[in-house]
């Protein structure tokens, strides 16, 4: 029995399923969004860090309204290697990302939605695509039927919908990774005396060394107003090969590092999350982004980057959901590849194909265990000294020696990451 009709039913209320919203409903549409955790954002999960440019451009005075904890003013990046790790910090008072926790900015989001007249619902898990003649004309909840012009589906990375309703296919397992997470609350004014911040700055800090074994990608630590959330990704293709023990012990490897241990100690940890996430965004995208009676946007549709030293998909789902308004009524009117076409011919888009090698790179293990290593090395040559300083040159002739790495794969390894990054 179909319990309405209305211009869009949207499924999912994480940010590109609330961005769409909000364009839709801004523009006059008759939308309803069905989200199905308890309140909005309380099944989402991300690490932290938002860049900034399209929120100011999508929704002008954002920074006065949006629920922002820190702006980032703190870039660090470390290579860790056993107990030893060498860091690049870079300060500048100037940002353009912000931290913010992503259930207060879904929040956010839907009272904007809600403002601009979308109706949306909790609790509400979209249980089938209703097609007709192949055409899809509406969702079920359960055995109500919601009918619709356009079903926009943004589901997020783990696409269960999609891929029944054969709007997409399964993804390959290598284009996909798992993240989990811990928040740790520590206080405002130990985050700020600790991480060397005033109020309101906040650093973003990634990881990357022998912490994983091995595995590709990474880990990460972002603070928050009061709380620092530390997350690892893993590749799954790798973690199912490589992993010789239960995959939380890599969180634990990196809180327990010296160089973490000490800026987390005494916190009290307040959350735990895992979620999917998208590491080879082309592989993981379908065919097609839209078709008769609907359209994909965000991770659903793999509109994430994945840049190997930070992940960038809040604001690229919010920008989808946006283009998505923009096409709508040429879709309405028949052109279903509107959507498609137009996301395509974005600069969001091309950034996410720019960096479409960058996991193919990541997966090098020479990139996770040696190279670490080999830097630790040179460092350590030219750092602890006995007697006569080395020279930089024939400490690292020494440290390539050590690790058996001959110059010239260094030598092509750095250019090959050059050329991606
Ligand atoms: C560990 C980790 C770290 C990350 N770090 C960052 C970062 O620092 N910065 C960044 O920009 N991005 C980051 N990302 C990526 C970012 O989280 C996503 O790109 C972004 O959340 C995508 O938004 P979305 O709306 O497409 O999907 P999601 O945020 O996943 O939202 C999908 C929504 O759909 C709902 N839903 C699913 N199925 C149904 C159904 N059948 N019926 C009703 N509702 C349904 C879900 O409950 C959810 O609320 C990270 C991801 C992970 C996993």
């Amino acid at each position: 029995m179909s319990v309405g009709k209305f211009d869009a039913a949207i499924v999912g209320g994480g940010p590109a399923g609330l961005s769409a919203a909000y364009f839709l409903a801004k523009k006059g549409y008759q939308v309803i969004l069905m989200e199905k955790g308890r309140v909005l954002g309380s099944k989402n999960v991300y690490g932290g860090k938002v860049y900034a440019s399209i929120f100011k451009e999508l929704f002008p005075g954002f920074e006065k309204e949006a629920p922002i904890h820190r702006w980032v003013t703190k870039e660090i990046f470390s290579i860790l290697s056993g107990d030893d790790s060498t860091t690049f910090s870079y300060n500048s008072k100037d940002s353009t990302a912000f931290t913010a926790n992503l259930t207060e900015l879904c929040s956010w989001l839907g009272k904007k939605a809600e403002e601009a007249g979308a109706n949306i619902f909790t609790e509400t898990k979209v249980t089938s695509v209703y097609k007709e003649n192949n055409k899809v004309k509406g969702v079920y909840v359960g055995g109500e039927r919601v009918d619709a012009d356009l079903v926009v589906i943004a589901e997020g990375a783990n696409r269960l919908l999609s891929e029944r309703s054969g709007i997409a296919p399964t993804p390959p397992l290598s284009s996909i990774a798992l993240g989990y997470k811990e928040s740790v609350k520590l206080g405002e004014k130990t985050i700020q005396e600790r991480f060397n911040l005033d109020d309101r700055e906040g650093a973003s800090w990634m990881f990357l060394g022998d912490f994983t074994n091995g595995i590709p990608d990474g880990g990460f630590l972002y603070t928050f107003k009061d709380y620092v959330s530390v997350g690892v990704v893993l590749s799954l293709s790798e973690a199912t090969n490589i992993a010789d023990s239960h995959i939380t012990l890599f969180l634990e490897n990196l809180r327990n590092h010296p160089l973490l241990k000490n800026l987390i100690k005494g916190g009290e940890t307040i959350e735990y999350a895992s979620h999917l996430t998208i590491v080879s965004p082309l592989e993981y995208m379908p065919g097609k982004l839209s078709g008769e009676g609907y359209a994909i946007i965000g991770d659903t549709a793999g509109l994430l980057g994945n840049m190997g030293y930070t992940f960038r998909g809040v604001d690229f789902a919010a920008y989808s959901g946006y283009v998505l308004a923009e096409t709508f009524e040429k879709m309405r009117n028949g052109e279903w590849e509107s959507y498609d076409k137009t996301m395509r011919n974005t600069w969001v888009f091309n950034e996410i194909k720019r960096f479409s090698k960058v996991h193919e790179i990541m997966k090098q293990r020479r990139l996770l265990n040696v190279y670490p290593m080999l830097l630790n090395d040179i460092m350590m040559s030219i750092f602890h000294i006995e007697k006569s300083v080395p020279k930089v040159g024939d400490a690292a002739l020494e440290a390539l020696k050590k690790r058996r790495v001959s110059p010239i794969s260094l030598l092509s390894d750095t250019i090959k990451i050059s050329r991606e990054i």
